[in-house]
């Protein structure tokens, strides 16, 4: 737990200043019972203990944790903690669970969401209604990643599948999936991304890549004429792998995004390397 109590004041007993001390409280809230930790003011001579205002609303908000903690809902800080790794706002949020930003700047700050809300939050925060920001408008495809992968193999006349990281196949399917949603409206693959220490990659790519390899490329839905024409047009552009690794690195939609976090295919607009 952070500090809470900042400044100091003094025992209105005129005792001086106080001390701030760490308590754990126990309490019955909404017939659970619960624990939290929070901070008062303790005068060391007379013994008086004093709150202040703005511990009372941390206090509020930790209460309210305490008790979603222990009857399965989410807390203010799963909620906004899930919320930032997808990179959206209170606005997108609420937007796409069709309640008012209120309700979600009131979950976040401490006030308890209904069952209902709960499970609406936990869709879109674990991916179930948002998998078109996730996925571009598809559904995940192993064997697509393996066909595209193919493809760029014969544009660029080379293998890049052998490499075993995944490291640079990575970036070429990256591109291939974040311009097909910018100039098609769907992504190539339905492939989620992450920004991760070396740039965009495949989220989980590391339980996905034995898998892609075995894949069986015959098994996906055919390339179309234009999605054959993105495959070509970056592989133009970065015939070679420590190309497309650096400019997709120094991609502003990849820096600006915490490690970790999943890159939305919406910020494929902002893409500046093609
Ligand atoms: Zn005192």
């Amino acid at each position: 737990m952070n500090k809470i109590i900042n400044e100091m004041i003094n025992c209105p007993n005129g005792h001086g200043e106080m001390q701030i001390t760490r308590v754990e409280k126990k309490l019955k809230f909404r017939g659970v019972d619960i624990t939290f930790q929070t901070e008062h003011y303790l005068c060391s001579v007379c013994g008086i203990e004093v709150g202040s205002i703005e511990q009372a609303s941390v206090t509020q908000r930790v209460i309210s944790d305490a008790y979603r903690k222990a009857v399965g809902l989410l807390t203010s800080e799963e909620i906004r903690g899930g919320r930032k790794k997808l990179g959206l706002t209170q606005a997108d949020l609420a937007q796409h669970m069709c309640v008012g930003i209120a309700s979600l700047k009131r979950w976040e700050g401490g006030i308890i969401q209904t069952k209902s809300m709960d499970r609406a939050l936990r869709n879109v925060l674990q991916g179930q209604v948002f998998s078109d920001v996730y996925t571009g408008n598809r559904s995940f495809s192993i064997p697509r990643v393996k066909l595209v992968l193919r493809e760029f193999e014969l544009s660029l006349q080379r293998k890049i599948l052998q490499d075993d990281k995944g490291l640079f196949s990575a970036k070429y399917l990256w591109y291939a999936d974040m311009v097909a949603f910018r100039e098609l409206g769907e992504s190539m693959t339905g492939s989620t991304y992450a920004r991760l220490p070396l740039g965009p990659q495949l989220n989980n790519y590391r339980d996905l890549i034995d898998a892609i390899k075995e894949a069986d490329e015959s098994d996906a839905e055919p390339l179309t004429s234009e999605e054959k024409k993105i495959i070509s047009k970056i592989s133009m552009v970065f015939p070679k792998d420590k190309m497309v690794f650096d400019v997709s690195h120094r991609e502003v939609i990849v820096q600006k995004k915490a490690i970790g976090n999943i890159i939305p295919y919406l910020d494929a607009a902002e893409l500046t390397g093609l």
